[in-house]
């Protein structure tokens, strides 16, 4: 097997012809008319660390560990993305320095307890159809997971386009997005944990 064995089929430095068919034809997608595809650049090796990559000294856990928070029970920690956005929007992150594959089990023995925990937690602010769970990680090395409350019956904010909706939608109003990050919170302190003021 080639060393890069993912990258041979990649048309890398070519420019590709629009699809014929496929997501920017469907109707989750929030861009309509003429669009072009970049151009793949060449791999970057070693890629560049991401944010904490270095250790905890070196991450938010260290140096801000209670900003934004909006629930803690010590191990998970939940937090608003500090400002409003376009739907409900919460990140779940471990306490400890880690990411995921070198999380100590008796910590992702809990992951699935606390993802549903929290799912239900942002359903119980009501008017919402299904939670979006997403985990990137591309930009910080501290394990963390994204939760997005879809608005029930937006049926083109359905599935994996919602962040780029996100991108190009009005922000919620100010004091609703602060009543859902405290009840959020609240939702979840009822089962245990500190919910924090937001
Ligand atoms: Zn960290």
């Amino acid at each position: 097997m080639s060393e890069l064995p993912f990258h041979a089929h990649l048309p890398i430095g070519e420019q590709l012809a629009p699809p014929t068919d496929g997501i920017p034809y469907w109707e989750i997608c929030p861009y309509d008319g003429d669009l072009r595809i970049k151009v793949l650049d060449e791999p970057v090796l070693p890629e560049p660390p991401r944010h904490g990559e270095a250790g905890a000294d070196d991450c938010n856990c260290t140096k801000s560990p209670d900003e934004r928070v909006i629930w803690t029970d010590g191990q998970w920690v939940v937090r608003h993305m500090g400002e409003p956005g376009t739907v409900p929007t919460v990140m779940l992150s471990s306490v400890g320095h880690f990411d995921l594959s070198d999380m100590p089990a008796e910590v992702a023995a809990t992951m699935g307890t606390m993802i549903q925990r929290l799912e239900r937690a942002v359903l119980s602010l009501g008017g919402l159809g299904r939670v979006h769970i997403n985990r990137w990680g591309d930009g910080g090395a501290h394990f963390h997971m994204w939760f997005f409350g879809r608005p029930i019956g937006m049926m083109q904010l359905r599935g994996t386009c919602l962040p780029l909706w996100e991108d190009v939608l009005p922000n919620m109003p100010h004091d609703l997005w602060v009543s859902a990050m405290t009840a959020v919170g609240e939702a979840l302190a009822a089962g245990g944990g500190e919910a924090r003021p937001v």
